[in-house]
Formats: structure tokens, C-alpha cells, sequence
């Protein structure tokens, strides 16, 4: 009777359900995967895997994006799909957030040390954090601001953080660009991408959506999408990154068009720490 109750409030409520034996089943999936999800960051079964960012003009790595992956026990590896909505869902994902951002700077301060221009890490952060009673939030700044004095740091929010517009995450955006840490918005132009967010809060980049560089060539909307936002990005002085950039054909389209940056299978999947750093090494030798 509580998972028919459950399965009435989880579809807008003010309904009913019978129970079903796929109801049970269901919430055994989701009992199970919060037991090895817990097990897992415990048992340090996380681990990051960065993707270079480039420049567009000349595919020089200047950056990186931290992106989580899971190991399980037996081997097999589960994609951020499977288990950050869900992480999201049951506040998991601060600690996700915190041990990706540690582990991601460790490995970034030990590449840095051996280069002149230093590599920025980008890191994903859940409009969950912001959200917590605990000291999550608390300790996430804590972190940042030790690591925005180590290397560049740029933070990548979604617009479902900025459509709440509540005091506490205009002060902790306030906050992290007053240490210099870059504000990106993620997934640009899939959400409300309300042109106020430009202006009232301190945004510092966008990333463009794969789904519309995956249209270049293809889909006739989405050129003028990708051109009304790099125009718009150029006015207000906003650095952009195209996401997902997977063809030559899609690479020459954005430079005629001066995006800053491009990230995507084109150049280099996400990978374990030690393949980027031997990476790096093979992209300095051709600049
Ligand atoms: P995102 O932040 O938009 O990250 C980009 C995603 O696009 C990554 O998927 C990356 O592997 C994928 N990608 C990059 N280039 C290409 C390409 O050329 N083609 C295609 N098809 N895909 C490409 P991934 O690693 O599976 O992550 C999915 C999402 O999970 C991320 O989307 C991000 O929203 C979330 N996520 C990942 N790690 C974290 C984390 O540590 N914390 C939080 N809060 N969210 C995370
Ligand atoms: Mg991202
Ligand atoms: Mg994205």
C-alpha cells in the first residue's frame, strides 16, 4: 500500500494505483543501487575522468572537464546517466560533487607543476548543493576556494539552479566570482536560457549543447540557434564552449564562426588522469 501510495504522489498526486509486483521490483532496483551507491564512495569506487577543452583556432588543450565514472565490484563501469539523476534524487551527489573536485584538482596540480600556462579544470556542480541543510555547501566552498588559489577553476551550473533565483545561490555565485572562479552554464539553449541569467548573475561562460552542434549540417535549426548564441555571448563578453564536437565538418563550421573553445569525441573522450597527461605531452609538441 505505501509503494501504491508513493507511485500516486510520484505522478502528480491526487490520484490512485494498485500495487504492482513491478512496483516491488522497482524499489528493490533503487534500494539496491543507493546500498552499492554508499558503498561505492566509501569504498572510493569513484573515480574522474577528464576531457581536454580547446581552444578552436588551433585544437591547443587550454582546459579540462572533470566528469565521474563508477567502477563496480565486478568490474563493470556505470555512466554519470545511470547514477547522477539518481544521486541528484537522494542528496548522494554533494558527496559525489566533492570527492570529483578533490580528486580532479589532485591530479591537475601535479600537471600544472610541470607546465608554464597552467590547465583550468571545469567541474559539474547539482543545483542540489544549494539546496542542503547540512554543512555540504559549506564544505564544497571550503574546497573551491582552496583550489581556486592552486589553478584556474570554472564551475558549471545548469539552468535549473538560476530559474530559482533564491538569495542563497545569488550569494554563492557572488561569492565564487569574487575568487575568480569562472561560472558556466551547461547544456546552453535545452533549458529556459533566459537572457536575464546573462546579466544578473555573474556568468563568466556557456556551453553550447551537443544536441546543436549534433544538428550542424543536418538539422536546419540549429545554425541559427549556435549563431544567435555566440553573437549574443560575443556582446556581453561571454566566453563559449561547443559541446560534443565529433566531425571535421562541425570543427570548420565553428571556427568560421570564432567560438572560443570546442570539446568533444573529435579530439579526445573522457579519460583517466594518466592518458591526459600523456595527452598533453603529445598536444604541446604541436604548438
Ligand atoms: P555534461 O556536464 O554536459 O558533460 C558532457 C557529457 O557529454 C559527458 O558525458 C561527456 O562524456 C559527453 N561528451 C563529450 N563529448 C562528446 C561527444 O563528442 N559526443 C557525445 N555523444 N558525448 C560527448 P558523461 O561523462 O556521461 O556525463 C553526463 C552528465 O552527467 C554530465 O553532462 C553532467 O551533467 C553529469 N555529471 C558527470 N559527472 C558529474 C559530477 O561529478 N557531478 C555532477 N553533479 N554531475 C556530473
Ligand atoms: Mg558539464
Ligand atoms: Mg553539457
Amino acid at each position: 500500500a505505501d509503494q501504491a501510495m508513493y507511485e500516486v504522489k510520484n505522478s502528480g498526486r491526487n490520484g490512485w494505483y494498485f500495487y504492482t509486483k513491478e512496483m516491488q521490483l522497482r524499489s528493490e532496483h533503487r534500494h539496491r543501487l543507493y546500498n552499492d551507491l554508499v558503498a561505492a564512495i566509501r569504498d572510493d569506487q569513484l573515480s574522474v575522468h577528464l576531457q581536454p577543452i580547446l581552444t578552436t583556432n588551433s585544437q591547443k588543450v587550454i582546459g579540462c572537464e572533470a566528469l565521474a565514472r563508477w567502477q563496480r565490484a565486478d568490474g563493470s563501469w556505470l555512466s554519470p546517466a545511470e547514477f547522477v539523476p539518481f544521486a541528484e534524487e537522494t542528496g548522494l551527489i554533494n558527496q559525489i560533487d566533492y570527492l570529483v573536485m578533490e580528486k580532479a584538482a589532485d591530479a591537475l596540480r601535479e600537471i600544472n607543476c610541470h607546465r608554464e600556462l597552467p590547465i583550468s579544470l571545469s567541474i559539474n556542480v547539482s543545483p542540489r548543493l544549494f539546496h542542503t541543510k547540512d554543512q555540504s555547501l559549506e564544505r564544497w566552498m571550503e574546497l573551491t576556494r582552496k583550489i581556486s588559489k592552486e589553478l584556474p577553476v570554472t564551475v558549471e551550473i545548469t539552468e535549473r539552479l538560476l530559474i530559482e533565483q533564491t538569495q542563497k545561490i545569488t550569494e554563492t555565485l557572488n561569492e565564487l566570482a569574487n575568487m575568480g572562479i569562472g561560472i558556466s552554464i551547461d547544456d546552453f539553449g535545452t533549458g529556459y536560457s533566459s537572457l536575464s541569467y546573462l546579466t544578473r548573475f555573474p556568468v563568466t561562460g556557456l556551453k553550447i549543447d551537443r544536441s546543436f552542434v549534433d544538428g550542424i549540417g543536418t538539422n536546419s535549426s540549429s545554425e541559427p540557434v549556435i549563431e544567435t548564441i555566440l553573437a549574443m555571448a560575443s556582446k556581453l563578453n561571454i566566453h563559449v564552449v561547443a559541446e560534443g564536437v565529433e566531425t571535421q565538418a562541425q570543427l570548420d563550421y565553428l571556427r568560421q564562426l570564432e567560438c572560443d573553445y570546442v570539446q568533444g569525441y573529435f579530439f579526445a573522450k573522457p579519460m583517466p588522469v594518466d592518458e591526459f597527461t600523456a595527452l598533453l605531452q603529445r598536444n604541446h609538441g604541436r604548438h
